[in-house]
């Protein structure tokens, strides 16, 4: 297996070829970044008080979904840390206070960054600062105290560390230029801007943007174009939530599925086979 990156944009965006895997193996680990790679995020939320128009249950939901920065060397998750408590060590959770009230006019409107992290746990804070919560009217107030865990996004979607997590065939796209008098057809037809036609001919300028839908083929009057696939190399495309940068989630869900293989060698052990 070889692996090489194509683009890396700020921490939370990746793509990289892999070389030398089935798609069977591909998608294991797609699923295991999308649902097995733990972060952190709201599980449960104490409402001290609550005079916006919003209910409890919807205010907790959408503080649930806020996308919360993870340190995954410090936290575990609550059901393999030691305490065995309802509410959670410093180990297993985290705690973010919001304390908001309407002033003055007009509508105050409340965004995660007035989420603050509890003095015990500083680092665990919203992504953004940006994402609306509520708006209050004069003299409404919101109080409460929110506790956040780590957990898989097998459980809920709001642990999920990837905004988009896919891969595709590594493209081969040829021209044949015995073929080809530079009609511009295929240029016209492809949507990923693959092509371009230079001195009468069409060149590939962009091949790794090709997604194979093959209307180039299809409409080429001159049968001049082959758009294929290299055998067992795929590309895959990581975006984050920003919870974790996109190498760690890549790394993380080999690690998931490195311990998932022992443990089913430790019951072949057990059952006498290896
Ligand atoms: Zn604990």
């Amino acid at each position: 297996m070889k692996i090489e990156i194509l683009e890396k944009e700020g921490e939370d965006k990746l793509s990289f070829v892999v070389r030398g895997i089935s798609p069977q193996f591909a998608n294991s680990i797609r699923r295991a970044m999308i649902a097995e790679v733990p972060v952190m995020a709201i599980d449960d939320v104490y409402i001290i008080e609550n005079t916006s128009v919003m209910y409890d249950e919807v205010l907790a939901h959408r503080l649930g979904l806020i996308p919360l920065k993870t340190d995954l060397d410090s936290y575990v998750l609550p059901e393999e840390c030691e305490c065995k408590s309802e509410t959670g060590c410093s180990r297993c959770s985290a705690i973010l206070v919001l304390d908001v009230e309407g002033t003055g006019e007009g509508v105050t409107t409340v965004y995660s960054g007035d989420l603050k992290p509890h003095e015990s746990n500083p680092d665990v804070k919203p992504v953004s600062d940006k994402i609306p919560i509520v708006k209050l009217a004069p003299g409404q107030r919101i109080r409460l105290e929110a506790y956040a865990r780590l957990g898989t996004g097998k459980k809920h979607a709001k642990w999920s560390p990837v905004t988009r997590c896919v891969y595709k065939y590594y493209p081969v796209v040829e021209v044949d230029e015995s073929r080809c008098d530079g009609c511009g057809i295929c240029v016209d037809v492809c949507h990923r801007d693959v092509f371009e036609v230079r001195d009468g001919k069409a060149y590939v300028k962009n091949q790794l943007r090709c997604d194979l839908c093959g209307e180039c083929v299809s409409r080429c009057p001159h049968d001049a174009l082959k758009a294929e696939w290299e055998k067992n190399s795929l590309i895959f495309f990581v975006e984050t939530t920003g919870a974790l940068p996109a190498w760690r989630v890549v790394v993380e869900a080999f690690r998931v599925l490195a311990k998932k293989c022992e443990i089913f060698l430790s019951q072949l052990g057990e059952l006498g086979v290896v």
